[in-house]
């Protein structure tokens, strides 16, 4: 690192945040790239294929990971959040929070450990459709590659992984840390989360487990997914034939997200695509208000339709049922067709919207605002400080990296001012 008030802060370290500090360290600047959970990636780190060339997130994460390893103007805190931020551009003063480091660099990931946990837990990488180990890899691409311990779930004096672990790569007492920095700019690329489905009372998900959300149906697709894959109704196991997706779950609506996420759609046409490919057999029905494809994306959209087995119903979906046969009946209404009607499907996907993850108003108290939908809107924003990505805005991962760029050209621009003002 230069001085230390002319870095870079990110915070977040999905596709937007890496992005930003990729383009600032490779043009020059020092960055200090800060992700609360163990590894980065963020969201798309577990989706199974990309649109519109369905590739697998995977290839460019790699590369971005490659990228990382090979600039040493990086620093990339990981299991770190910032607890506190202060000061004006070009001297940010931040308090960062680091967990506990159970596993460390000697780790070899020979997951010598993971075979002698006794303890399973839920996923939360698989949103609990499989269990995992309280000491696990979190992902195959994990970056950095190294295992997490949730402590919280060890048996007390349990102490098999440290037993297990030839490398000395285990500390199970090791301590949360503390550090503060000083930075030029700091920009928040802290993307989003799910919206929460339990909410949508009308579509039961907590009742009915072949109901599921459109990050659910990533992992379930997913080669290292809860069924390796293979696309199976999580009640019984039996494998899909029929799938319906309820588009615009929860967003577009005054109760839940008034805005739109501007992906959904293309999240559905690609999953229903993940079906096809799966089983030639496989009937899907897409219940939709508007088909939203912009620009480029319009031939996925006329692509994924020319597909006589994907079948679009305009209309909202009014409910869900369980029928004797153990199928989930869907009950809409066809606009088009002017009646109601139903279809029984295997598997239910509801296509819910990205809510931004913003940040805690008491962290940065004056300096980050929130639109009244809890983005980081650019011009709420005291200089020095801006957004990137989903933090900003509903994106695609194109478009995320595109706005990160551009981010990144605001902070150096932060950094090269401050510094000439200071002299
Ligand atoms: C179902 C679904 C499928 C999709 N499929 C595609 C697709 O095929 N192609 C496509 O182009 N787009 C797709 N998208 C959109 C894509 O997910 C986003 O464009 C992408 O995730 C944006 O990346 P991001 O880095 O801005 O946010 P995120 O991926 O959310 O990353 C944000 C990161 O910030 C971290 N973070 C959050 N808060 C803090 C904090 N306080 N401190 C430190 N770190 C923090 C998070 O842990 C995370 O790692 C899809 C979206 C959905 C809903």
């Amino acid at each position: 690192m230069t001085e230390n008030n002319k870095n870079i802060l990110v915070v977040g370290g999905g596709i937007s945040g890496v992005s930003v500090a990729l383009e600032a360290a490779e043009t020059g600047y020092d960055v200090i790239l800060v992700e609360k959970n163990p590894t980065l990636g963020g969201m798309v780190a577990g989706f199974h294929q990309y649109f519109p060339k369905l590739c697998p997130p995977t290839c460019g994460l790699e590369i971005n990971y490659r990228r990382l390893r090979a600039n040493p103007r990086v620093r990339v805190l990981t299991s770190t959040e910032v607890q506190s931020l202060e000061g004006q551009a070009g001297s940010y003063q931040v308090s960062l929070k680091k967990a506990p480091a159970y596993v460390d660099e000697r780790c070899v990931i020979c997951d010598k450990c993971t075979a002698a946990c006794p303890v399973e837990i839920p996923s939360g990488r698989n949103y609990g459709m499989s269990s995992t180990k309280a000491i696990h890899l979190p992902g195959k691409m994990a970056y950095p590659p190294r295992y997490v311990i949730h402590r919280e779930a060890c048996p007390p004096d349990c102490k098999e992984c440290l037993n297990a672990c030839t490398y000395n790569a285990i500390d199970l007492n090791a301590q949360a840390g503390e550090e503060t920095v000083q930075v030029s700019s700091v920009v928040f690329a802290t993307g989003w989360k799910p919206y929460d489905a339990t909410r949508l009372e009308l579509y039961s998900i907590n009742k009915q487990q072949d109901v599921i959300t459109n990050v659910m149906m990533e992992r379930l697709a997913a080669a290292d997914g809860p069924t390796q894959g293979k696309l199976l109704r999580p009640s019984d196991g039996s494998e899909v034939q029929s799938v319906a997706f309820v588009q615009c779950a929860g967003s577009r609506d005054e109760n839940h997200l008034p805005y739109c996420s501007a992906v959904c759609c293309l999240a559905s046409l690609k999953q229903a695509r993940y079906v096809r490919e799966a089983n030639p057999q496989a009937q899907v029905h897409i219940f939709y208000i508007d088909i939203r494809t912009p620009g480029k994306y319009e031939t996925f959209y006329s692509a994924t339709r020319a597909d006589e087995n994907i079948h679009f119903i305009k209309g909202k979906v009014a409910g869900l049922q369980n029928t004797p046969e153990g199928k989930v009946r869907v009950e809409a209404e066809d606009i088009l067709g002017g009646s109601k009607i139903t279809r029984d499907v295997d598997l239910v996907v509801l296509a819910t919207g990205m809510q931004p993850n913003g940040v805690e108003p008491s962290l940065a108290a004056g300096l980050v605002g929130l639109d009244e939908n809890g983005f980081i809107a650019a011009n709420l924003q005291k200089p020095g400080i801006y957004s990137a990505g989903v933090a900003k805005n509903p994106l695609d991962v194109n478009s995320s990296i595109q706005d990160s760029t551009g981010t990144a050209l605001k902070a150096i621009q932060t950094v090269v001012q401050t510094t000439a003002e200071s002299r």
